[in-house]
């Protein structure tokens, strides 16, 4: 069963800011310790921001979010017991998954697509997507974070993704990319589990890597406590569906859970007498 436990609001109300949490409470109590997160969650569009004048199709496309990452998040979550925290805008307002400074915050262009709305925004507009979604998602995941480290427990943190088949133009044939920062013991974990359990095509930091400065997240909240940690990038035409979205992650739950154990993330207590 799954509990959706807090919501966040914007500052001034403008905008609802719903930064939603979920747990299969029916799972077992070991893998409790994992935190998922999804940062590309959605493509929905909101005032005061709009659609960015964006085309229906455009909001549809890659560029807007991960196409199928959010019902595999919630599949691995349930069958994991793991906490997940996923983004409530698309990234095109502003990316979660990316530092406030950086040129994909709130990028004028997307891959071939112009964005019209972040054309020109200016300091104060920035500012306000800023407070409105990107603090409020991020004090959320870190307050996961905190209360975990406060009972004793080392969570570990994975982040779910897909990527587009087709990317400027090119075809690509992997379908599951599994990236590191800064530790890449998790990780490396996960594709010698993808290798030996299943039939995916995988490999360790691709389609993107940490240097393409995707590992945001993992870098604000998992690095600085030495957690365990990954980013998972899955080729979005094999999730298209809530049924493949299913298969996904039925395949992956026990690459992630064995994985977890190998790389010692279990999130055992660090010190007698924690629980
Ligand atoms: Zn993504």
């Amino acid at each position: 069963m799954t509990q959706t436990a807090q919501m966040h609001d914007a500052p001034g109300g403008r905008w609802p800011g719903l930064v939603s949490h979920e747990r299969d409470t029916n799972a077992a109590e070991g893998s409790a310790g994992l935190i998922l997160v999804c940062e590309h969650a959605s493509n929905r569009f909101a005032a005061p921001w709009g659609e960015l004048g964006l085309t229906e199709a455009e909001r549809q496309a890659h560029i807007a979010w991960d196409p199928g990452a959010l019902g595999l998040a919630r599949g691995l979550a349930a069958r994991l017991g793991a906490m997940l925290i996923h983004a409530p805008l698309s990234r095109l307002i502003v990316d979660c998954n990316r530092a406030p400074d950086h040129p994909g915050a709130m990028p004028a262009r997307s891959e071939v697509y112009d964005i019209p709305g972040n054309a020109a925004i200016g300091a104060q507009a920035r500012q306000d997507r800023i407070a409105a979604i990107y603090t409020p998602f991020h004090a959320t995941l870190h307050d996961a974070v905190a209360r975990q480290l406060a009972r004793g427990l080392r969570p570990a943190l994975i982040s779910v993704h897909s990527f587009t088949p087709v990317f400027h133009g090119k075809r690509r044939t992997l379908e599951f990319g599994v990236i590191h920062d800064a530790d890449p013991t998790l990780a490396q974990a996960i594709v010698a589990g993808a290798d030996a359990m299943t039939t995916l095509r995988s490999a360790l930091n691709a389609p993107y890597s940490a240097a393409d400065d995707v590992t945001h997240t993992l870098r604000l909240h998992a690095t600085p406590y030495g957690l365990p940690s990954a980013m998972l990038e899955v080729r979005n035409d094999l999730i298209a569906t809530p049924a493949t979205q299913d298969v996904m992650a039925r395949t992956l739950a026990p690459v992630l859970a064995h994985a977890l154990l190998e790389s010692g993330a279990q999130s055992a207590p660090a010190k007698a007498g924690a629980r």
